[in-house]
């Protein structure tokens, strides 16, 4: 149901990322990946992608510290592949720290790539947006951006910054065809979660299963890790014309954690 449209992905190289470019190409969208990685496992992807949807992928290497880098990636989707139609701001990073030893730079580097990414992006696309009269702007929030965590400092501030971008624009943007929402994944078990276990082994003296068991999956009343394919196919649904009087919304796909 997406021929003809494309859709730029930042932070898709990996983890959810790659598996909503999967989910987009699907059903033929055009997409553009986003993100670092091996150049050789990249280009892989990228032509697989083109595959899967008998449309182009492009690979852009925009910086989501860069404002002017993610301006120029909006653009050279508008100009190499028609839109953007679809926006995801999904790129993102964690560090686990209590607040008086939280590196600056880290703290710099979460705010940065987690939360004034997606402003940059959205504005950036939202004027050719409302030159089609269709746009959809969804990001990746977290359940930390309803609940916090101890140790999280950043990461809760910038993830609670992006259910608040996405409440404001889609007000900005609701009479011009354009739907603005969030998602709010609990664990999904992606590069992103395996990082986080040695440092929160090492702050809170635990093994690795423990924190497996007694960290990571206790916030999460199902027990089970939320798969990237899962939260894929939430957003695939909010890219359907049938999901055109959602707007605004932060949906939780958490296993019951926020009900909790
Ligand atoms: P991941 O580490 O697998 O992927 C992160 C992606 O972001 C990678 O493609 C990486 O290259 C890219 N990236 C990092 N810094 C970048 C930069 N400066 N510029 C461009 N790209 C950059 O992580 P993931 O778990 O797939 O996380 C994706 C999103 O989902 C993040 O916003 C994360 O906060 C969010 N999220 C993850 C979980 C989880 O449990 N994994 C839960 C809730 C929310």
């Amino acid at each position: 149901f997406l021929k003809g449209k494309s859709a730029i992905i930042t932070g898709s190289t990996s983890g959810i990322g790659l598996a909503y470019a999967e989910a987009l190409a699907a059903e033929g969208a055009s997409v553009m990946i986003n993100g670092f990685g091996d150049a050789a496992a990249i280009e892989k992807e990228r032509a697989a992608l083109e595959a899967t949807s008998g449309a182009k992928a492009l690979y852009d290497a925009a910086d989501m510290t860069k404002p002017d880098q993610i301006a120029a990636m909006v653009q050279r989707c508008h100009d190499e592949l028609g839109g953007p139609h679809i926006v995801i701001n999904n790129a993102g990073i964690q560090h686990v720290s209590p607040i008086e030893d939280f590196p600056v730079e880290k703290y710099d580097a979460i705010v940065a790539i987690n939360m004034s990414s997606a402003w940059h992006m959205t504005r950036a696309a939202v004027p050719f947006m409302k030159a089609q009269k269709w746009g959809r702007i969804i990001s990746t929030a977290s359940a930390h951006s309803l609940v916090a965590s101890p140790n999280k400092s950043a990461y809760v501030m910038a993830k609670h910054a992006i259910a608040g971008l996405t409440k404001t624009i889609a007000l900005e943007v609701a009479t011009s065809g354009i739907t603005v929402n969030c998602v709010s994944p609990g664990y999904v078990w992606t590069p992103l979660v395996e990082n986080q276990i040695p440092d929160t082994m090492k702050t809170r003296n635990m093994t690795r299963e423990q924190v497996i068991n007694d960290v990571l999956l206790d916030a999460q009343p199902t027990k089970e890790f939320v798969q990237p394919e899962q939260v894929a196919a939430l957003v695939l649904f909010l890219c359907r014309d049938e999901a055109a009087q959602i707007t605004g919304a932060n949906y939780s796909i958490d296993g019951g954690w926020t009900a909790a």
